[in-house]
């Protein structure tokens, strides 16, 4: 069992993090899918995964939640060994909204769920992962927006800004972890075809701003999941601290 990679997918039951917890599955490592709220879909996941034969464990807990997390971190040591690769994923949005309409509880349950749910799952993988705390080292990739450049001016600043964090979040930890056999990159991904825009109040919304991109589509959640997957491998060995833009052209 130890001998096995193991990588912690937060959100990993729809979406991206589905796409992405399948690409790891596939490349042979141990998955932990985390979920919210949607067990049947993260359930259906894990069972494709061990159909073609590999291990994965599901575990619900929120990621905004302190004692969820630590729980959850727990479990991995407990269930599949020393944790590898983080990819912090779980994020939500609130329906398209100007700001002069937002509230202080959606500012905050926004700021929760996709900026200290990364910070709290950053925290429990370096205590594993870090070589000054005894780790073997290990990767964590953060999933920001393109968002967080476009900054969702009439739709979400909220959610946008949440992003901005995580870029803040990625460079300043990847500085402060470079020397503990750590590595922490980041994608943005533009617009994507999954549920999300569905809470957004528009599940259209890609299909209405596609020609706005330059490739005239949408990303798929395995083109993101590769990018990834890519930043959790060997082969970027030297990159730390980056961002990797999946927008289109946009
Ligand atoms: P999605 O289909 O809506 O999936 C979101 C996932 O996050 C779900 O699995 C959900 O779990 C989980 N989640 C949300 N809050 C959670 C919490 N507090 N604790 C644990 N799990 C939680 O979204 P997606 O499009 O795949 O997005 C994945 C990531 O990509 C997000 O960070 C998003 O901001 C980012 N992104 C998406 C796009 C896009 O166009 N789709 C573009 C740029 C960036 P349950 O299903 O159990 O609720």
């Amino acid at each position: 069992m130890n001998n096995l990679k193991v990588v912690l997918i937060t959100g990993g039951g729809r979406g991206i993090g589905a796409a992405t917890s399948k690409l790891f599955a596939s490349k042979g490592y141990a998955v932990c899918i985390n979920y919210k709220s949607n067990r049947a879909s993260a359930e259906a996941v894990a069972s494709d995964i061990r159909a073609a034969g590999n291990r994965c464990i599901t575990v619900q807990a929120d990621v905004s939640v302190e004692n969820d997390v630590v729980m959850l971190f727990k479990k991995i040591d407990a269930e599949l060994g020393p944790l590898s690769v983080l990819v912090n994923n779980a994020g939500i949005l609130r329906k398209q909204s100007r700001l002069v309409d937002l509230t202080a509880e959606r500012i905050n349950t926004i700021l929760a769920n996709n900026v200290t749910s990364y910070f709290l799952c950053c925290r429990e993988a370096i205590k594993r992962m870090s070589t000054r705390h005894g780790g073997n080292g290990g990767v964590i990739v953060n999933v920001s927006s393109g968002a967080s450049r476009s900054g969702s001016p009439n739709e979400y600043i909220d959610y946008a800004a949440s992003k901005g964090a995580i870029d803040t979040l990625t460079k300043g930890l990847s500085l402060e972890v470079a020397c503990e056999g750590i590595r922490v990159n980041c994608v943005r991904p533009g617009l994507i075809n999954t549920q999300m825009h569905a809470d957004g109040g528009e599940p259209e919304r890609v299909e209405r701003l596609k020609e706005l991109i330059p490739l005239k589509r949408g990303g798929e959640p395995e083109e993101v999941a590769e990018a990834i997957y890519w930043l959790s491998s060997a082969k970027s060995s030297f990159s730390t601290g980056n961002f990797l833009d999946l927008c289109g052209g946009l």
